[in-house]
């Protein structure tokens, strides 16, 4: 049962990137970047599948050097091969005029063009910028200015921190580098339509690693332009730190309708698995109520009145369960990923909960009779005990499952 408010979107225009379309009427889209190197085919294709897998709908990699560029047409072609649709997204810094200039199938392969405007040279940074822009215009590609605060056009902040100084009321230095990566951007695209790419072949964003920084340049950046914008909270760090930072940065943003495509920038632990950062992404997205990935187990935290550890282990099972079913459910029940379970510790918060959630359980808490009451869809339909209860329950919620979201009208009946 939802009592989500809807949000509103800021309306910005729709840019294809490879098939997939961000900004617009489309849903935010998650993406994500491999760490392999990227001249090794082999892996970086295998970590490729892993992102697109876990649910990555763009996957971006590094070309950062000849032996880059030239294994970018073998990755798309192996991953067109496999079947997999994902536009690859090629990130360059210093080198990507001269790599897209002398490797042109990989621009040909690519689906979109990063571009960092503080990273395209000091001498000749407008022409070098520039090169990238025709490049990307004669193999019709989009392109996304990102600007990051760790490498910002020194030039330019220079020329807004001399601007300031004459001011009779200078703004304090933070406010003018925030100034700084909202104009860097803004004047880089400016630069990319003067030379020809459409606006609507822009994407825009302008990252920082610090969360009210990042809230306050979006913002900022949001009032003065209709560029779909990508966010992320760069350098978000490790475990617990990214995955808390990254969602305090984003969440205000999107719940204010700004944000078109979402990358979660989080340091893997060494062998660490790359796709934690799109499942967190997902669980953004589904936890601020803009999109469903999976459904979503509602479980308390336990208290005293918990002092087994039977409700921790059942939250556990249900969660492991749905996830072991979702492959096959996806296809088979469209609209089970909006699905909320509820799995409840005692009866002081238990059958309210459970009653709000699509299906429910509310456990007997220590010294409580020792029954389960399950509800469905708000009403109390049957009451589990003993040593079965998690296995009835599966059996419970696999068939609220197929009764739910299975198509049982023929599709002809339905068109009708
Ligand atoms: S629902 Fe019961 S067991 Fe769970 S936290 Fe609340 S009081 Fe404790």
């Amino acid at each position: 049962m939802s009592l989500l408010i809807s949000v509103e979107r800021r309306k910005t225009v729709p840019v294809n990137v490879g098939g997939v379309t961000v900004g617009g009427s489309a849903p935010v889209v998650v993406q994500s970047m491999t760490n392999t190197d990227t001249a090794d085919v082999a892996s970086t294709l295998e970590q490729v599948k892993l992102l697109a897998d876990a649910g990555s709908e763009l996957v971006r990699v590094t070309v950062n050097h000849a032996a880059a560029a030239q294994a970018v047409p073998e990755i798309v072609a192996r991953l067109r091969d496999e079947g997999y649709r994902t536009p690859i997204v090629g990130d360059f810094h210093y080198n990507g005029h001269l790599l897209l200039t002398e490797y042109p199938a990989a621009a040909a392969a690519l689906a979109k063009l990063r571009i960092n405007p503080g990273n395209v040279g000091t001498k000749r940074r407008d022409s070098n910028f520039t090169q990238i822009i025709r490049v990307a215009l004669e193999h019709d590609k989009p392109v996304r200015i990102g600007v990051n605060w760790g490498s910002l056009d020194q030039r330019l902040l220079t020329e807004l921190m001399d601007e300031n100084a004459g001011r009779p009321e200078p703004k304090e230095a933070g406010t003018v580098l925030m100034d700084a990566l909202v104009e860097s951007a803004l004047r880089s695209a400016e630069l990319a339509e003067e030379t020809g790419l459409a606006h609507d072949r822009i994407v825009l964003s302008t990252k920082v690693s610090s969360v009210r920084e990042l809230v306050t340049v979006y913002r900022a950046l949001a009032l003065r332009s209709d560029y779909p914008l990508h966010l992320g909270l760069t350098e978000a760090g490790l475990g617990n730190k990214g995955i808390v930072a990254t969602t305090a940065a984003l969440a205000p943003l999107l719940l204010e309708g700004i944000g078109d495509t979402i990358r979660v920038s989080l340091t893997p632990r060494p062998g660490g698995d790359r796709a934690e950062e799109v499942r967190v992404a997902q669980q953004i997205l589904q936890s601020l109520g803009i999109r469903s990935f999976e459904p979503q187990v509602i479980s308390c935290p336990g208290c005293g009145r918990t002092t087994s550890t039977f409700f921790q282990e059942m939250a556990e099972d249900i969660t492991s369960y749905i996830r072991e079913m979702m492959p096959s459910w996806k296809t088979q029940y469209p609209g089970v990923e909006t699905m909320d379970v509820a799995v409840m510790g005692c009866v002081v918060n238990g059958p309210g909960e459970s009653r709000q959630a699509n299906i429910g359980i509310s456990l007997p808490g220590t010294f409580e009779e020792p029954k389960a009451p399950v509800y469905i869809d708000g009403e109390h339909t049957v009451t589990l005990k003993g040593v079965g209860l998690v296995d009835e329950f599966k059996t419970i919620l696999l068939d609220y499952v197929q009764r739910t979201y299975g198509s049982t009208v023929p599709v002809e009946a339905a068109v009708d």
